[in-house]
């Protein structure tokens, strides 16, 4: 089983966690099989599922005895990251927020009673009550933790604004939410980036190469690489017959399968970047997510030059956008011709002198052992756009 850490210090657990609201409550109660239950959770956990999860109100309490059962039948309770919630009542039939801080204070034992346990790993709120503020809920959270009957904090279906105002009171472990392609404004409205950020100190969407390849990655503080966002995005590096490509190999081309795009839903595309998965699936940093240690950019970025030695060299696009990156230019294209280097610059800052420009091409084409071509700098407009509306940075009129 794959390992995620919860939180920024959290412990290791499984990637699959097992909610175990259906085994009591919801879909189809008639089909009820408590003992199939308590062998589902005994086998999840042998499978190396970690995370178990249940809730007072489902049920109501009913959820909580089996799971507690199931643990201690087992002898499981030291192997599992056990996660209830607080703050839905169930009342005459109907589910109503419950967030107030005595009823909080108050329900922690009768979870714990149930569950058969001192205390539970992970104790969320189960929603926000909109008749108490927030930060009240939270902090009567905030001592249930401090009376040490539970070890971490977590949230159901807040907004990024109830998220950040809990966080500031204490810290806020895990977020639960429905996610599917039907319900998503939630990651739309920046929780995933929120908890990607709270969790590892940097946002999901330091993108690599062009925007549109949807390469979700950020950079690793401790390893020359790139972590790929895995929950957000489905990335396969494959060689030209679609073969996944060892580690350390560079492949032809990426598949990517965006779990939230809009536009191209759990399709899976191709894109022709070169990119290289790292050696070691470990990284130091702690980060479970797979890391690319070489971006080549996209192969059609990618420009070969006639070397002094008589061979070609073949110069990646990360040159150019070192180079480019001190320009003080609202856009910009390097082309290729047979003649030299053609640079399209738009949006100059006033007092830019383009030989500067020109200059630094030259030395850094020189370095790599190119014969170093002509190189002229034309101030334009606007940057022409393809048939289809894309400005690329880098384009070969010469193969
Ligand atoms: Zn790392």
């Amino acid at each position: 089983m794959r390992q995620r850490r919860l939180g920024a210090q959290g412990p290791g657990l499984g990637a699959l966690g097992l909610g175990c609201m259906g085994m009591t409550t919801a879909y189809d109660t008639n089909e009820r099989d408590d003992e199939e239950s308590v062998r589902v959770i005994h086998r999840a956990v042998e499978l190396g599922v970690t995370l178990v999860d249940t809730a007072e109100v489902y049920g109501p309490y009913e959820n909580e005895e089996l799971v507690g059962q199931a643990l201690a039948e087992g002898n499981l309770r030291d192997r599992v990251v056990l996660a209830t919630k607080t703050g839905l009542m169930r009342e005459h039939g109907n589910i109503r927020p419950d967030g107030r801080p005595e009823r909080i204070r108050d329900a922690i034992d009768g979870s714990l009673r149930r569950l058969d346990t001192d205390h539970v790993d992970l104790y969320y709120l189960h929603r926000v009550d909109p008749e108490v503020p927030i930060e009240e809920s939270w902090g009567s959270m905030k001592e249930v933790v401090e009376a040490g009957k539970a070890v971490r904090l977590g949230i159901s279906e807040a907004t990024l604004e109830q998220i950040e105002k809990a966080h500031a009171i204490h810290p806020v472990s895990a977020v639960q939410s429905e996610m599917s392609l039907w319900t998503r404004d939630w990651i739309e409205a920046g929780v995933v980036n929120w908890c990607a950020e709270a969790a590892w100190g940097k946002k999901p969407f330091d993108v690599y190469a062009a925007t549109e390849t949807a390469g979700i990655a950020s950079e690793c503080d401790l390893h020359r690489g790139m972590h790929l966002f895995e929950d957000l995005v489905i990335t396969e590096v494959v060689d030209e017959d679609n073969r996944p490509v060892p580690p350390g190999v560079y492949g032809e081309k990426v598949l990517v399968t965006v779990l939230f795009s809009r536009t191209l839903p759990l399709i899976r595309y191709e894109m022709s970047d070169s990119v290289r998965p790292a050696t070691s699936p470990y990284c130091p940093c702690g980060r479970p997510f797979a890391l690319i240690d070489g971006v080549q950019g996209r192969v059609e970025d990618v420009l070969h030059f006639p070397a002094r030695s008589g061979d070609r060299v073949t110069v990646q696009p990360a040159l150019f956008h070192r180079v480019m990156d001190a320009v003080p230019a609202g856009g910009w294209q390097l082309i290729q011709e047979p003649e030299g280097l053609t640079v399209l610059l738009s949006g100059v800052q006033k007092g830019y002198v383009d030989d500067v420009l020109a200059d630094s091409l030259r030395r850094e084409l020189a370095a790599q052992g190119v014969i170093v071509p002509s190189v002229e700098v034309r101030r334009v407009p606007a940057i022409p756009r393809t048939g289809a509306g894309k400005a690329p940075l880098i384009k070969a009129s010469v193969t």
